[in-house]
């Protein structure tokens, strides 16, 4: 396929001006609607083509959604395609913590050596502006999707805000189903696994779900000094207790499987068999990455993070009542249903109350063996040559968890190089991106918009 645009210069500067808007939406209260006013229009300044070819509707204070009619709506009759194509991405960004220490202010958008700093510039700035680019520069060939393109960005992801479950229900409501999703999720990083050399881009399939739960008891009070055997607090400690950390049986997701394969098979020597034999045996997989603990048993099981406790009001009175707050992210094929089912019966105390303060499903799997993540590979071939695709299993949330529930392709991937130092930066100190990672970036976008016939 032609490559015929060469690509408007001053990416980093624009991302520069969008860092220095400071779209905090933990913030909201403190610093008003007006960066996020500011943004919206910042986009209308910075991409004209896209704001003159695509139409734009906002859905909630915080939603945007722009549409780009692919052929067959233009009348064309050259290879039309049914169901279009979803990019997404969040304006917002989270707070700086005021006692942390930055190479460069936060929010002032600083270009120094190649490098464009400041909070946003990785989750999800970055991401989202080598979208516009991509886009703008295709216009500007003018060029026409080969299927409808949507760009949906919303500005309170990170407060798990509304705008882009209102974008699914509008999309859902107009009978349009995404043949192909992609949000925000992975990058091309190094060394994804630590026995694991060399760089890969690391491609989300899929995305656990997560639900708090509130445990608690009460007690009949009175002086501690001639206490019952069990107070409100112990009961509730050892409810706590009780849920450790074999409370959920490994089950790894297909993705698991798929992502040790494709890993072992670029992994050369015994690390890279021992990658192709784990992929293949899912059960000792199960066991082996939840006996490694840590960020190897979240990959393959539903976890449980006990994350405050509280009961009692005095040091020498009895507690009248005691709770705990739990946090579990669940793991893909299982239900929220099954796992309260689980708690209750683990803690096997009848007295000890239950309650589920917010929950979400994990979501289904996206296939890797289907056209869409072809074209994802397709895409990556241009942009970072020799970088395999390979398939893996989020533990944080994204927008597009609300679209995968209709949508059976979603993927959670920003075309970004990120080192681990970068990834490290995400929520904290020195979130910077390349511009060459941006240019890579814009590369990616614009080579799977141009295969989508
Ligand atoms: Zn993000």
């Amino acid at each position: 396929m032609a490559d015929v645009t060469d690509p408007r210069p001053g990416i980093a500067d624009r991302l520069s001006r969008m860092i220095r808007l400071p779209t905090v939406s933990a913030e909201l209260e403190e610093r008003g609607t007006a960066p996020f006013e500011e943004f919206v229009a910042l986009l209308a300044e910075l991409y004209p083509l896209v704001h003159e070819h695509l139409d734009l509707e906002r859905h909630t204070d915080f939603g945007l959604l722009f549409h780009w009619s692919g052929r067959e709506a233009q009348g064309g009759t050259d290879g039309a395609v049914e169901g279009p194509v979803v990019l997404m991405a969040h304006y917002d960004v989270v707070p700086v913590d005021e006692s942390d220490d930055w190479t460069y202010p936060p929010f002032d958008g600083v270009i120094a050596d190649g490098v464009v700093y400041g909070r946003g510039a990785l989750d999800d700035k970055g991401p989202l502006i080598v979208v516009l680019e991509a886009v703008e520069n295709l216009l500007a060939d003018g060029f026409v999707p080969a299927r409808d393109v949507y760009l949906s960005f919303g500005g309170n992801e990170e407060t798990y805000g509304r705008a882009a479950e209102e974008i699914a229900r509008v999309l859902r409501e107009r009978g349009i189903v995404p043949w192909l999703v992609v949000d925000e999720g992975g990058a091309v990083v190094d060394a994804p696994l630590p026995f694991v050399p060399g760089r890969a881009a690391m491609i989300g399939v899929g995305e656990k779900g997560v639900m708090t739960l509130t445990l608690s008891a009460r007690g009949t009070g009175g002086h501690a000094s001639a206490p019952p055997s069990l107070t409100a607090v112990r009961r509730v400690a050892r409810a706590v207790d009780r849920l450790g950390p074999g409370t959920f049986r490994p089950r790894p997701s297909k993705a698991v499987g798929r992502m040790l394969t494709r890993l072992g098979s670029h992994t050369p020597g015994p690390a890279g068999q021992l990658l192709r034999l784990l992929g293949a045996a899912p059960l000792l997989t199960g066991r082996l990455f939840a006996a490694l603990g840590g960020e190897a048993a979240a990959l393959v099981r539903t976890t449980v993070a006990p994350t405050m406790q509280s009961g009692g009001t005095a040091a020498n009175v009895l507690p009248s009542q005691a709770s705990a707050t739990v946090n579990l992210r669940i793991a893909l094929g299982e239900t929220t249903q099954q796992t309260v089912l689980r708690v209750r019966r683990r803690i096997r105390d009848p007295l000890v109350t239950v309650r589920v303060e917010e929950a979400s499903e994990p979501s289904p799997e996206s296939a890797t063996d289907n056209a869409q993540f072809a074209l994802l590979a397709d895409a990556l071939a241009v942009s970072h040559p020799g970088v395999p695709a390979v398939p893996y299993v989020m533990m944080a949330a994204t927008d597009s968890r609300h679209l995968h529930r209709f949508a059976p392709a979603v993927y959670r991937f920003a075309p970004l190089d990120m080192s681990n130092a970068q990834r490290a930066s995400i929520h904290g100190v020195d979130e910077s991106v390349e511009i060459v990672a941006l240019e890579r970036g814009e590369r990616f976008h614009r080579a799977l918009l141009e295969r989508l016939g």
